[in-house]
């Protein structure tokens, strides 16, 4: 089978690198090279960038009508081509394709939906005064960057690309260089639903050379940022003394707050969700769980008996739940935590191994799921961020333990809480550092509410008016009525 080369799309029209050439990118399931990407440079960004400047006054004067259509012809266009782009999306990550076929892409299709119908409907303010009349105008904040991550490519760029156009903005994205194909795709849809040129560009490449000239581009005037923390420092540092609008969405360490009153079993099979869909390797995934002592070893047995229940191996099997970690580096990165939790006195109560699956699986970079028990809630294994299959689990006595120990990192993404008490639901939600709480479920997501973490996990706010708001500058027109 030959291999495809993917091309970047840059003022409407698909190209090569100028000058870096071209990168292998690997199927985390067999290690095998499934597609090259161009390797691009500044040269690359630069042309990008000058295309979507061009672009910009013609979109923005478009009305929100057209714009909207678009992001309906666009979901529209996705949804077709739903079955493809779960198994591109499932080869390239190395997820299983049931996830890809029920989370990624139908998000993807609603991303564009949603802010095809928010953008419509969407009003502008108004404060009266007794001889004056206030109102605030929304104008396009520019060109737009937009930079996404490995582990979920097409739901984040559409997270990004949808309310952005829908403002009138024109975009340069560089996603992932792990995982290019289904932006590709994108691109494509886009260019054949009738966007004009330069409005949306792509740019593929690695981090440090197209992601870092893009950011820094004096010609971009915001960056939406996914990814780790450290890289969102980087991004913020290159960003902050051009004054760019700057979003943020980075790591977690996400605790789920077990509590001994909570609905046993639903608990359960919540938590082994929250800590293993996509091997882990979502940004809201539980990684820590806290558990009221009384409940402690109980659940740990049934979270045991629950993985069995999770079967390790080919992707594209519909029964297969738990796929291949991203890259054999990321392997080797959660099996170094694997060893550092040992020398913290942690057990390993399942997983922790390669499993032995056959040819060619036996070639990617598989990992079993992993409970480990014994560790102290401040150690390292316990506060960083592990980002594959693998949870810890704590014991603890009190309410208030149960709140310190969740607020003991660096991160403030995202929370469950597990009880069937009310009033504790509420106290336990309102004293975490967190961007987001769910009680009693986990990853239920509105599009409508603010997204977003406090602490290290970020800056800033995406998901419905957030997102508009976000991608548009707001100006206030005060009118003297006399
Ligand atoms: P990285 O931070 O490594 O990369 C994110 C993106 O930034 C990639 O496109 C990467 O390119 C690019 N990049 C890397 N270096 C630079 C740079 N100097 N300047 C500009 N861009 C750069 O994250 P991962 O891809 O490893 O994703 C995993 C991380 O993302 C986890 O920490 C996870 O928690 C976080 N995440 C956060 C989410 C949230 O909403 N809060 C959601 C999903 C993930 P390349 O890959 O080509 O190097």
């Amino acid at each position: 089978m030959s291999i495809p080369e993917l091309r970047n799309l840059v003022n409407g029209a698909f190209a090569p690198a100028k000058e870096g050439g071209l990168l292998d990118n690997l199927g985390p399931a067999t290690g095998g090279v499934i597609a090259r990407i161009p390797r691009s440079t500044k040269a690359d960004v630069d042309a990008a960038v000058a295309a979507a400047k061009a672009a910009l006054p013609g979109w923005a004067k478009t009305s929100v009508a057209e714009r909207a259509a678009l992001l309906d012809r666009v979901a529209d266009r996705l949804e077709a081509r739903l079955d493809e782009l779960a198994a591109l999306e499932s080869r390239d990550t190395g997820k299983p394709v049931s996830l890809a076929k029920s989370l990624d892409i139908p998000r993807a299709v609603a991303n564009f939906r949603f802010f095809a119908d928010l953008a419509r409907t969407g009003t502008s303010e108004s404060s009266a005064m007794a001889d004056a009349l206030n109102y605030t105008q929304r104008s396009p904040a520019g060109v737009c960057a937009l930079v996404t991550p490995w582990n979920l490519p097409l739901y984040l760029l559409s997270w990004k690309t949808a309310p952005a156009l829908a403002m009138g903005n024109t975009l340069v994205a560089k996603p992932s260089e792990l995982t290019p194909m289904t932006a590709s795709v994108l691109a494509e849809i886009l260019m054949e639903a009738g966007c004009p040129p330069g409005v949306f560009n792509l740019v593929h490449g690695l981090g440090a050379e197209a992601g870092d000239a893009l950011v820094s581009h004096p010609d971009v005037a915001l960056v939406s940022f996914t990814g780790g923390t450290a890289t969102g420092a980087k991004v913020a540092a290159a960003a902050a003394p051009q004054f760019k609008k700057l979003s943020l969405e980075l790591g977690g360490k996400n605790p789920s707050l077990v509590f001994a009153d909570c609905d046993f079993d639903k608990t359960v099979a919540g938590v082994v969700r929250a800590a293993f869909l996509n091997q882990g390797q979502i940004c809201l995934c539980g990684s820590r769980i806290l558990v009221e002592r009384a409940l402690h070893d109980r659940f740990v047995d049934a979270l045991l008996a629950e993985l069995k229940t999770w079967p390790v191996g080919d992707p594209s099997d519909p029964a297969t739940k738990i796929g291949a970690t991203i890259s054999a580096g990321h392997r080797e990165k959660v099996e170094g935590y694997l060893k550092l939790a040992a020398e913290e006195g942690g057990m390993i109560r399942c997983g922790g191994r390669r499993p032995h699956l056959p040819a060619p699986f036996d070639q990617g970079f598989f990992l079993e799921p992993t409970v480990i028990t014994g560790l102290g809630a401040a150690c390292r294994t316990a506060t960083e961020e592990i980002f594959g299959p693998v949870v810890t689990v704590h014991p603890f006595d009190t309410e208030a333990e149960a709140i310190q120990m969740a607020n003991g990192t660096k991160y403030g993404l995202a929370a469950s809480v597990w009880t069937s008490d009310l009033g504790r639901a509420h106290r336990v939600a309102q004293a975490l550092e967190s961007g987001m709480v769910w009680v009693n479920t986990w990853l239920h997501r509105d599009l409508r509410v603010p997204f977003g973490g406090v602490k290290a996990s970020g800056m800033g706010r995406e998901g419905g008016r957030y997102s508009l708001e976000f991608f548009s500058e707001a100006k206030n027109i005060c009118i003297k009525l006399d």
